[in-house]
């Protein structure tokens, strides 16, 4: 076999572009055969047909580019949970826009690493840009705003703990919503920070007087986190309010806006996010309302200084004397080391569709959702939870027991019909519908929620 040809250089293009059409062919192969969001038959019989298709993983002798492309790609977009299929609504799954795919091959293909300058010139500068660009859409009014790419919401939340901690030190104490995302718990674990105190959310938001109490009884340092966008509600915490409380009691605030944040593009709906700017720290995540490919989270920071804690010498990195001599230190925009440039899809779909653009988006998945709850509210088959903020929809089958819900949820991903969340609210559990396909029509709506009444058992 002759060596295989690379992706870069004057020649990569060239050696892609056939390969390309076998992704494409098997993409569109794989959903044709789906004919549904995702696989019909459940684990077991998806395992079976994927062991089936691969055969032997580490075969002595390989076959070929064109022959694995075609059989390992058509077996995993056929065998998918396609965010694309406006019935596939169960979780924060964006479907990536095709823009944002096209621009995540080059960052494939060229491989740049953003731990030095030296594998990553224009990347890093277009990092810093880009950053500092979402960092002022936060904070508009701050100075020095910074932003930081993460892996997504998950490790924008740890990050924000670890810089409070390195400012406040270990005896920090979180004190976070019941509706508050659970990787703020694990970042206080993680970090060996003392257990996080629960404040209740009655009605998918933190309630501020026992908000308000529990500031008043705890000593030393205090990280409130509050959230807009919660991911079994999509609810938004009265983020001026706790903003207010923070500043009394001298706690510092961090928003995880991982969801919600988008909605700073959209001129109808940003006063939503009023308060925001008065947050430490802010959570971002483009890869749920922002329609990225994964991995597209950020780190928002009031003023770059902030992130002087993260600041790390390794010799062949970032030595002194490189640094001194003017080449970009690039270590401490994150605790990790060799770094995907996410950023390149980001601008590439910011540049594209622009601020008006990004907020039409956001605008018309918001009335999608409220669609969906207009049809769950004429129905007399279907309850409503309660009117959306952002894009999640809770309904249940009316009288419907739990277990009855639990059940209607697992049947329509057995059979391949749809994929829907679960989400317990008011001591009962509901269907969570969250949508994030701007391509959804309301007879897709009418159609998923005839499926959910046809596929009840009282
Ligand atoms: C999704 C989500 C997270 C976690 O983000 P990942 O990208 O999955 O790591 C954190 N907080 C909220 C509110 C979320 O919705």
């Amino acid at each position: 076999m002759s060596t295989p040809p690379l992706a870069g250089g004057p020649e990569g293009p060239e050696a892609l572009r056939p390969l390309l059409d076998t992704v494409l062919d098997a993409l569109h192969h794989g959903a044709v055969t789906r004919s549904g969001p995702l696989p019909a038959g459940g684990p077991d019989a998806v395992a079976a047909h994927v062991r089936g298709a691969v055969g032997d993983v580490l075969p002595d002798t390989g076959t070929g580019a064109d022959e694995a492309l075609r059989t390992l790609i058509g077996t995993f977009a056929h065998g998918a949970a396609d965010p694309a299929h406006p019935h596939c609504a169960a979780h924060l799954h964006t479907p990536p826009l095709a823009l944002a795919a096209a621009a995540d091959l080059a960052a494939s293909a060229l491989n740049p690493s953003l731990d030095s300058w030296d594998q990553a010139p224009a990347a890093s500068v277009l990092e810093q840009l880009v950053t500092r660009a979402l960092a002022s859409e936060t904070y508009p009014t701050a100075p020095r705003p910074d932003a930081l790419v993460t892996t997504g919401g998950t490790e924008s939340n740890q990050l924000a703990l670890l810089l409070a901690r390195e400012h406040h030190g270990p005896t920090l104490q979180t004190v976070c919503g019941a509706n508050t995302h659970h990787s703020i718990r694990r970042a206080a674990w993680l970090l060996g920070l003392p257990e996080p105190v629960t404040v209740p959310a009655p009605g998918g938001t933190i309630d501020l007087t026992a908000l308000a109490a529990v500031l008043t009884d705890l000593r030393g340092p205090l990280f409130v986190t509050a959230t807009a966008g919660t991911t079994d509600t999509g609810s938004i915490d009265p983020l001026a309010d706790i903003a207010d409380l923070c500043d009394t009691h001298g706690a510092t605030l961090h928003i995880d806006a991982a969801y919600g944040g988008p909605l700073l593009f959209s001129a109808a709906r940003r006063h939503l996010l009023t308060g925001l700017d008065r947050a430490r720290t802010v959570t971002l995540d483009l890869h749920k309302l922002g329609w990225q490919p994964v991995a597209a989270g950020l780190l928002a920071v009031s003023d770059t200084a902030q992130l002087a804690a993260l600041g790390h010498t390794a010799d062949y990195l970032n030595p002194d004397d490189d640094t001194h001599a003017g080449i970009p230190d690039l270590l401490g925009r994150s605790p990790r080391t060799t770094r995907r440039p996410d950023i390149l899809k980001v601008a590439v779909t910011l540049r594209a569709l622009g601020r008006t653009g990004l907020g039409t988006l956001v605008d018309r998945v918001c009335t999608t959702a409220d669609h969906l709850a207009d049809l769950i509210e004429k129905s007399p088959h279907l309850q409503l939870h309660q009117r959306p903020t952002l894009t999640t929809v809770l309904f249940r089958p009316t009288d419907a027991t739990d277990h009855a819900v639990a059940a209607t949820r697992r049947a329509l991903l057995t059979q391949g019909h749809a994929v829907l969340g679960r989400a317990r609210a008011d001591g009962r559990l509901w269907l969570k519908a969250t949508l994030l396909n701007p391509h959804t029509t309301p007879d897709d709506l009418a159609h998923l929620t005839a499926l959910v009444e046809g596929s009840t058992t009282r």
